[in-house]
């Protein structure tokens, strides 16, 4: 199912919590919806499920407008942060529910709903209450239910946000694994960018209730088109360095100089970590800091106001006090002006 917004906006008395949105989630698609808190995830979500009307503009699933139907006649499955199981039911109760509300034949739901706890893997767990599962185990019942009538569109919120760290990695697998399995449309919302990143095939990247990118994982990370989802992208984060355009040159505190086709400005210069090496030219920063993080070895050279940080390369010593030379490539340095907009070199 192709899942089409557009211009959809959401006011609430005096928040807008949405503005405008328009994009197209293509059919058989992951697309995460990413942002920091109260940027809108959610509240984009609660529209496509239903549950909240848009203030303005629609909504089309395969190109058929669904703006005003109810959440039951959607055809969606959703999955809640807090999994809303039935306490009192066992698992395959709760996974048969909603084949009862519909008034599925009891044998024919049972078979059904035995073959949704197959797939999510909880098939030995059928007679068990919530209470007596783990909270992995939990989410599993809440995407068998989400999954039991077939829908052609999966809907997550923010569905791993309960779990430890470890099982926030097997359980985003999973989705990934049961979504591919079904082929189905699925939305997820997700306030963490490396979950993002790992588990979409496109990321729709909101702040403030604006859309600022939606684009496959590489092109978040790699082309940003404005600062904000340069920073937001990129763990540790990208390095920031002053620099200026000229009658269409761009200076770089590199020691190199670029032709631009843009208006004379202050710019930011991003480079990400990992493009950052030592050198014998370039900038001159004394070394902060030295961390090993797993294989890698970060450093973090400048002041307090103005860090930069990279990676060593292999059999590279370096030590705390030390003066060094940083250095970044033409092809690495992405280019902003002070409000945020890309500038394309
Ligand atoms: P989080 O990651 O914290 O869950 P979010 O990105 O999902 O945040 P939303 O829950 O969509 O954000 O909220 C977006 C904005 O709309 C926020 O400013 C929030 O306070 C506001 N908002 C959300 N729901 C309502 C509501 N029912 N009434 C009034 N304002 C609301």
């Amino acid at each position: 199912m192709t899942i089409t917004l557009k211009n959809v906006s959401m006011k609430f008395s005096n928040t807008t919590a949405v503005n405008q949105l328009s994009v197209t989630i293509p059919k058989g698609e992951l697309v995460s919806i990413l942002g920091p808190s109260g940027c809108g995830k959610s509240t984009t979500l609660f529209m496509l499920a239903g549950l909240y009307q848009p203030t303005d503009g629609s909504i089309l699933f395969n190109g058929k407008d669904v703006t005003k139907l109810t959440p039951e006649k959607r055809g969606i499955g959703m999955v809640f942060q807090n999994y809303a199981l039935y306490p009192h039911m066992t698992v395959l109760q709760n996974i048969m529910f909603p084949l009862k509300m519909h008034k599925v034949k009891k044998a024919d739901a049972k078979n059904k709903a035995i073959e949704m706890a197959k797939l999510v893997e909880i098939d030995h767990l059928l007679d068990r209450k919530p209470s007596m599962l783990s909270g992995g185990q939990q989410q599993r019942v809440a995407i068998a239910r989400a999954l039991v009538r077939e829908p052609e569109i999966l809907l997550l919120d923010e569905p791993l946000s309960n779990l430890d760290a470890r099982l926030r990695l097997t359980m985003r697998e999973e989705i990934r694994r049961i979504q591919q399995a079904l082929k189905i449309t699925t939305v997820f919302v997700t306030h963490d960018q490396e979950e993002a990143l790992s588990i979409s095939d496109r990321i729709l990247l909101m702040n403030q209730g604006e859309l600022m990118q939606f684009d496959i994982p590489e092109n978040l990370y790699d082309e940003p088109n404005h600062q904000f989802v340069a920073s937001f992208i990129g763990a540790p984060p990208i390095n920031y360095f002053e620099g200026e355009i000229i009658d269409h040159v761009l200076k770089t505190p590199f020691g190199y100089e670029v032709a631009v086709e843009a208006p004379n400005q202050p710019v930011q210069i991003a480079v990400r970590p990992e493009n950052v090496y030592l050198s014998n030219t370039g900038l001159n920063k004394r070394v902060q800091y030295v961390e090993r993080i797993g294989k890698d070895t970060l450093v973090v050279v400048g002041s307090d106001n103005e860090k930069t940080r990279f990676f060593l390369q292999k059999g590279e010593q370096i030590e705390v006090g030390q003066a060094i030379y940083a250095q970044a490539d033409k092809a690495d340095i992405r280019v902003f002006q002070k409000t945020g907009e890309r500038i394309y070199l």
